[in-house]
C-alpha cells in the first residue's frame, strides 16, 4: 500500500470550497498586498496564539530576520541557536550581519540544551533563538531563566510548532517574540509563502510593522531602512480559513504519533520521540532514530512509503557555514541525530491502514537488522 510522505491534496479537499470563496473575495476587493485580509488573519492568528500582536510577513525566514533586526541585532553581535534545525534559523542570524553561535540539543527532546547555554553567553550575545523542533516546544523556563539573568531577548523559532503548547501556553507566546512559517507543508500552511511574528511587546510590534513595509510610518514617511516583506492578501485569506482546521489536524497528528509509538514500543532498535510532560507536541515531523537507517530507507521506498530526514547534515557542518570553522564532533548529539533520524509520514489525513503499513514495514526491517 502506497503511503506518501505528505498529501496536501487530501488536506485541502474538505476546505476547498471555503478557500475558493475566500480567494474570490480577495480578487473582488483588490487587497492583494497587505490590507484587510492580512489584518483579519493577524487578528485571527494572534487571538489563536493568545498574543496581543501578530504581524504577517513574507516567510518564516523573514519573520526571524526582521525580528532580530528590529531588536537591533547586527554586525559584531552574536546570536545563540542550535545546529539541529532547518538552515533558515541560522541564515536569518547571518543576514543581520551577526554570527550564529551554536549549542547542542538535548538527546531526548531534540531542542536546545539549556545546560549548554550559559557557557555560550558573552558580552556580544544579543539574542537567543531556541527552535521548537518537530513541533515540541524547547525547555523555555530554563532558557528564559538564564536569558533574563543576562538581559538577553529570546525569540522562538516556532516554524514547526503552530498550536503546540508549553505549560498550558501556546508556542510563540513564551518569550519576547515567536516566529512562524506558513510554508505549504507546515502544520498551518499557506498556498504559497508566508510567515508571521507574534509578540506582546507593542514597541516591537510597531517596529516590525514599519520594517516589513519599507520602513514606512505613514505614507512616504520612511523613518528607518526597511524591506518589503508584506504578507499577500490571498495567502492571508487562505490562512484564515485553514486556521480553523489547525486544531483538528494537530489532534490527528498526535493520535498518529501514539499509534506509531505503540507499534514501535517493543523494538529496541528504534528510539521513538519523547514528549515532555510540560508540552503538547504537534508532530510537524514524527522522527524515529535507528542506527542503521540506510536499509530502512530502502525498504520503505520499495514498499512505496515516503519518508524524509530532518536534517541529514547539521547546520554547523553545512558548506555554507565552513566559515565558522566547526568540525565533526563539535555538537555530538546533533550529529548523532543527523545520522540516525528517519521521519515517517504523519500528516493528518493518513488512514489507519496506511499507518499500519508503515509500522509493519519498519518493524520487519528492524527485525532483520537485529538478526544480522
Ligand atoms: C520552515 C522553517 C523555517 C523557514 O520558514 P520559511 O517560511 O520557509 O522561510 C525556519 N525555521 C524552521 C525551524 C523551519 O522549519
Amino acid at each position: 500500500m502506497k503511503v506518501p510522505f505528505q498529501d496536501l491534496q487530501a488536506h485541502h479537499a474538505p476546505m476547498r470550497e471555503e478557500i475558493l470563496l475566500a480567494i474570490n473575495e480577495v480578487i473582488d476587493s483588490g487587497d492583494f498586498s497587505g490590507g484587510g485580509f492580512v489584518e483579519k488573519f493577524e487578528n485571527d492568528f494572534g487571538g489563536y496564539c493568545g498574543a496581543r500582536h501578530a504581524i504577517g510577513v513574507g516567510s518564516g525566514t523573514d519573520a526571524l530576520w526582521l525580528t532580530l533586526t528590529a531588536l537591533g541585532v547586527g554586525p559584531g553581535d552574536e546570536v545563540i541557536t542550535v545546529p539541529m534545525t532547518f538552515i533558515a534559523t541560522a541564515e536569518s542570524i547571518s543576514m543581520t550581519g551577526a554570527k550564529p553561535v551554536f549549542i547542542d540539543v538535548d538527546e531526548k527532546t531534540y531542542t536546545m540544551n539549556p545546560s549548554a547555554l550559559e557557557a555560550a553567553i558573552n558580552s556580544r550575545t544579543k539574542a537567543i533563538v531556541p527552535v521548537h523542533l518537530f513541533g515540541q516546544p524547547a525547555e523555555m523556563d530554563e532558557i528564559l531563566g538564564i536569558a533574563r539573568e543576562y538581559g538577553i531577548p529570546v525569540i522562538e523559532d516556532a516554524s514547526q510548532a503552530h498550536g503546540a503548547e508549553y505549560k498550558g501556553r501556546k508556542a510563540g507566546t513564551l518569550a519576547d517574540a515567536g516566529c512562524f512559517s506558513f510554508y505549504p507543508g507546515k502544520n498551518l500552511g499557506a498556498m504559497g509563502e508566508g510567515g508571521a511574528v507574534v509578540t506582546n511587546h507593542e514597541p516591537l510590534a510597531e517596529k516590525l510593522r514599519t520594517r516589513r513595509n519599507h520602513g514606512q510610518s505613514g505614507k512616504n514617511n520612511h523613518t528607518v531602512v526597511g524591506w518589503n516583506s508584506r504578507m499577500d492578501g490571498i495567502q492571508a485569506a487562505v490562512l484564515s480559513v485553514k486556521l480553523r482546521y489547525l486544531d483538528s489536524g494537530n489532534k490527528k497528528r498526535r493520535s498518529h504519533a501514539v499509534t506509531y509509538n505503540k507499534g514501535f514500543e517493543l523494538c529496541e532498535e528504534i528510539a521513538i520521540p519523547v514528549e515532555s510532560e510540560d508540552s503538547v507536541h504537534v508532530y510537524h515531523v514524527y522522527a524515529i532514530r535507528i542506527r542503521e537507517r540506510v536499509r530502512m530507507i530502502e525498504d520503505l521506498a520499495n514498499q512505496g512509503i515516503g519518508c524524509g530526514i530532518h536534517y541529514p547534515v547539521p547546520v554547523h557542518l553545512q558548506k555554507a557555514y565552513t566559515g565558522l570553522g566547526h568540525k565533526k564532533g563539535d555538537f555530538p548529539v546533533s550529529e548523532r541525530c543527523a545520522d540516525q533520524f528517519v521521519s515517517l509520514p504523519v500528516f493528518p489525513e493518513l488512514s489507519v491502514r496506511q499507518i499500519d503499513s508503515v509500522i509493519r514495514t519498519v518493524m520487519q526491517c528492524s527485525r532483520s537488522l537485529s538478526i544480522v
